[in-house]
Parts: structure tokens; C-alpha cells; sequence
């Protein structure tokens, strides 16, 4: 099985570095990542820069794949349509330094990247860790686990570009109880931001890390994360409102 690895925190990233040897236990594994940490960008793509890549090798001085000054997105794209020799039957996203859950999911590099390999047809597998900061998270552990789940999804040989979304709850607060397939929490989280001021009067923000969500939706991934559950969402990236769009085809818009 050839498998493509990226993610959205790096190609040095910890996280993707464990999931690396528990991935070469199903099969030929290369990696396609960015250049430097690119969390939270979403499904941004790199349109008005060059995207150097520049292959980079693993911790035996073996080739290992490829870094690249781009975004997540920028990377399946690239891999797919350029630097890998072959399609690959599968690509992980991760693993992520904490969850993707919820709305979050839709502010996610790693989700966003799985869901261009999607796009492409390839199934495709976001896997995140949750973690209480500053502590750092067992990664080692957390890609066993991922590990685990991605060879029990693909063993089911889901359809070409089935979507789907891993996380692995903090480990320091729970021995996971299983794995348990749950709908994507819909509710908003609650944000907060540091208002400053700099030396020359202007007023500036910090968005707070730490944000919660407040009120979840039970039998959701926030909600089994947090009980301890590992979390399986099935997701897709068609966004159009399949009721609302028979409804509106009848209001007979005109110009
Ligand atoms: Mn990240």
C-alpha cells in the first residue's frame, strides 16, 4: 500500500514523525509536508509565491519525501500532480498537536488537507491528538492509536475518496475508553481575545488559545473526546444545502 503523510504542523513536526513508523507497518510511506508550522489555515492555497520544495530525508538518512513553503492543501496538490512517482491508495493528514473537533474542523490545515486529497478521489485520514498545554503530548502513544484506527477504516475498503476524521483524546486525563463514530458538534466555540496596547497607542489583539466549547451537542466528537473516547467522523466537502436547494429552485428567481 502506498501511503501519503502530511499534516499542517511541519515536516519536523513530532506528531507526524511518530505516525511515521506506525505508518510503514501498512506500507510504502512518503511524506509531503509543509516547510514550517501552518495551523489554522484552513484550505488556503498558495497562489501569488513559488512553492519551493526541498526533499528532506528521515532519521536513518533515508529519503523520506519532500518539505514545502506552501500551505497543507498545497502540499496533496503538489505530491499528487508532482512529486510522487505514483498515486497513493491512502493519505494521513497528522498527527495533529491537539484535537479537530467541532467547528474547528472547518479552520483545520490538517482536515483541509485530507479533504484535497478527497477532492482528488483518494481516501484520506485526519488524525489529531487532543492535549492539555503546556504538558507535551505523548505522540508516540497517540499515533498507536491512530494507527490503529486508519488500518481498521481502510481494511473496510471504504469507496475512493471517502473522508474521515481521527482524533485521539488527551491521554494525560483518560485511558481511552474505544472508538466511537460520532457526528461533527455543531455548536460555537467560545473565543476569546486579549485586548493590549502597544507602546505607540494602538490597540492590538491576541486571540486566546484556550478556547472551549461551551454548550456541546451530545454524541458529538467534542462530546466522546471529552469523555474519552477515541472519535471517527465520516466527512464530506459538498457544502451545497441539498433541502434548501429544492425549496429555493421553486422562488423563482429572474433578472
Ligand atoms: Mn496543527
Amino acid at each position: 500500500m502506498r501511503i501519503l503523510l502530511t499534516n499542517d504542523d511541519g515536516v519536523y513536526a513530532p506528531g507526524l514523525r511518530a505516525l511515521l513508523p506506525e505508518l510503514r507497518r501498512l506500507g510504502e510511506v512518503v511524506v509531503v509536508a509543509p516547510a514550517t508550522e501552518q495551523s489554522a489555515v484552513g484550505h488556503s492555497v498558495t497562489i501569488n509565491n513559488p512553492l519551493i520544495v526541498q526533499e528532506v530525508l528521515d532519521e536513518e538518512r533515508r529519503p523520506l519525501g519532500w518539505a514545502v513553503e506552501g500551505r497543507p492543501a498545497d502540499c496533496v496538490k503538489l505530491a499528487l500532480r508532482e512529486l510522487l512517482p505514483a498515486r497513493p491508495d491512502v493519505i494521513v493528514s497528522g498527527l495533529n498537536a491537539g484535537s479537530n473537533a467541532g467547528i474547528n474542523v472547518l479552520y483545520s490545515g490538517t482536515v483541509a488537507a485530507a479533504i484535497e486529497g478527497a477532492f482528488f478521489r483518494v481516501t484520506s485520514i485526519a488524525c489529531s491528538l487532543e492535549y492539555s498545554k503546556p504538558t507535551p503530548p505523548d505522540f508516540a502513544r497517540g499515533a498507536a492509536l491512530a494507527r490503529r484506527v486508519v488500518e481498521q477504516l481502510l481494511a473496510r475498503r471504504p469507496a475512493a475518496g471517502s473522508l474521515f476524521n481521527v482524533n485521539i483524546p488527551d491521554l494525560e486525563r483518560h485511558t481511552p475508553r474505544g472508538v466511537r463514530v460520532v457526528p461533527q458538534n455543531l455548536a460555537a466555540f467560545e473565543e476569546s481575545y486579549d485586548r493590549r496596547t502597544d507602546p505607540r497607542g494602538r490597540v492590538y489583539f491576541w486571540s486566546n488559545p484556550e478556547f472551549g466549547c461551551p454548550d456541546p451537542h451530545p454524541d458529538t466528537d467534542v462530546t466522546a473526546l471529552a469523555e474519552g473516547w477515541v472519535s471517527v467522523t465520516p466527512l464530506q466537502f459538498n457544502l451545497t444545502h441539498e433541502n434548501l436547494l429544492r425549496e429555493i429552485g421553486d422562488w423563482n428567481l429572474r433578472l
